[in-house]
């Protein structure tokens, strides 16, 4: 049997910025097509929304017909932003919006230059703060997917014990909020090696009637559909038989 995936969070413009052609993002397409990708979902992190050019994402809907290619972002959610975010939403007619939590009062948890700022911390407090940040990202309802929802494991530093009472209430409000989860495999390729979010808290969504997408969160072209035969066994085996697409921000799925 043949497999259609979604891969709805790849960054073409890395972290270095720069600005959307159909030249950078042709080998996206070409590396995605090798990989069964049905729909490519670009999903740059909304620092650089700057970069984003409309006419280069409809041409090459145009040019590549065999695969849908969709315009999301990746919006770095803190509590504050939430106007910022309504006025960044607007600025494309954007396919989808991933919110995703990258920092805590200002400290870039996920990034490895701060690293250091964990030995501060204790961990059980670190995740409730976490957690409590990724409720409210369900609650403000400007969002589509919760991007990595487990990413403060990145560096490995877990709790003892249960981790699923930290997430808990968090799952809760993304479930009354209809948001869709991501499984995101590039922490399978981080210090916690592990997918986003882990088997338990899928299992978790599962139960809670969460619908899932997924995204490899490539920074370069080589990273689209990264590891995909892996999440897509692990989300059969919890369940899931749909993956949730998105067409100008309205709802539909492919079987899994
Ligand atoms: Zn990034
Ligand atoms: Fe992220
Ligand atoms: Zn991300
Ligand atoms: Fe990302």
């Amino acid at each position: 049997m043949s497999v259609d995936y979604v891969d709805y969070h790849v960054h073409a413009l890395g972290h270095k910025g720069g600005q959307y052609s159909e030249e950078l993002l042709i080998p996206y397409i070409h590396r995605a097509r090798g990989q069964g990708i049905r729909e490519l979902g670009f999903a740059d992190h909304d620092e650089y929304i700057a970069g984003i050019d409309e006419a280069s994402i409809a041409s090459l809907k145009t040019r590549f017909t065999d695969l849908n290619v969709k315009l999301g972002l990746e919006v770095s959610y803190r509590p504050g932003r939430e106007e910022e975010i309504k006025a960044a939403a607007r600025r494309f007619p954007f396919d989808f919006l991933i919110g995703s939590v990258h920092d805590l009062d200002s400290w870039m948890f996920d990034h490895p230059d701060y690293r250091f700022g964990y030995s501060s911390w204790d961990i059980a407090e670190l995740y409730r703060k976490y957690y409590s940040v990724l409720e409210k990202l369900a609650l403000c309802g400007l969002f589509d997917i919760v991007g990595h929802l487990d990413v403060i494991k990145v560096f490995g530093y877990q709790p003892e014990g249960d981790l699923l009472p930290f997430a808990e209430p968090a799952l809760q409000a993304i479930s009354r909020a209809g948001l869709v989860v991501e499984a995101n495999t590039a922490g399978l390729h981080k210090p916690c090696a592990e997918i986003y979010p882990s088997k338990e808290l899928l299992a978790r969504c599962f139960e809670l009637n969460i619908p899932v997408t997924l995204g490899s969160d490539a920074h370069i072209e080589s990273e689209v559909g990264r590891d995909f035969a892996y999440a897509r066994e692990l989300l059969y085996q919890i369940g899931y038989r749909r993956l949730t697409t998105f067409v100008q921000r309205r709802r539909g799925s492919i079987l899994l």
